[in-house]
């Protein structure tokens, strides 16, 4: 199981039963492998400050288009913005 799947069971296992909602939103979005600039800067997300990206030619996630994508854990704190619905 890799780290971030731990993550999110034991941010699962922390919620309270009453809030389903966000519950259910946590199992229905996941993150993309791959995400481009355009994207992120739509949903306001940006790398850390002094943060290097390293760039490829391949499909967004987000947009489905051939484009410079990066992962989206290379925009920090903001990545939870770039969840798409699986
Ligand atoms: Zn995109």
């Amino acid at each position: 199981m890799m780290d971030r799947d731990k993550i999110l069971v034991q941010a699962k296992a922390k919620l309270p039963n009453v809030d389903k909602s966000l519950k259910q939103q946590l199992d229905e979005e996941i993150e993309p492998v791959w995400v481009c600039m355009e994207c992120a800067l739509d949903r306001g997300a940006r790398c850390p400050e002094g943060h290097l990206v390293t760039m490829h030619t391949g499909t967004c996630g987000i947009c489905k288009e051939e484009r410079n994508v990066t992962e989206p854990r290379d925009f920090g704190i903001t990545r939870n913005k770039l969840k798409v619905k699986s």
